[in-house]
């Protein structure tokens, strides 16, 4: 008789790390990265943290245009932290995505 006890497969010493998940896609990580949101204290509404050190609840969004996209279709910020989000959010996301592949561009070696 072999008396299989449940062998846990050398316990994970995995501490809760939170999982950063996409609102748009679900999408936990990415290439990229993660875009945070942050929803300020106080009504004080809601802004993009590209420092991701920000205080307040957060949500994350894949730093692609499509994403940005598709949560502002979905609304998925408003349900994700239950709080109205102005155009202007949208506008400050995709201003720090481009903002980053930009950063090469214009060749100003031009004497
Ligand atoms: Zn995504």
């Amino acid at each position: 008789m072999t008396s299989s006890v449940a062998v846990t497969p050398a316990a994970h010493k995995v501490r809760r790390v939170p999982v950063r998940t996409c609102v748009a896609c679900r999408t936990t990580g990415g290439k990229r990265g993660l875009l945070r949101v942050v929803r300020l204290p106080e009504g004080a509404g809601v802004v993009v943290d590209p420092t991701g050190k920000m205080s307040g609840r957060g949500a994350y969004v894949c730093q692609t245009p499509e994403c940005v996209t598709t949560a502002q279709k979905r609304k998925a910020f408003e349900r994700s932290l239950k709080v109205a989000i102005t155009e202007t959010v949208f506008d400050e996301l995709r201003i720090a995505i481009t903002d980053d592949s930009t950063e090469k561009k214009g060749a100003t070696t031009m004497s």
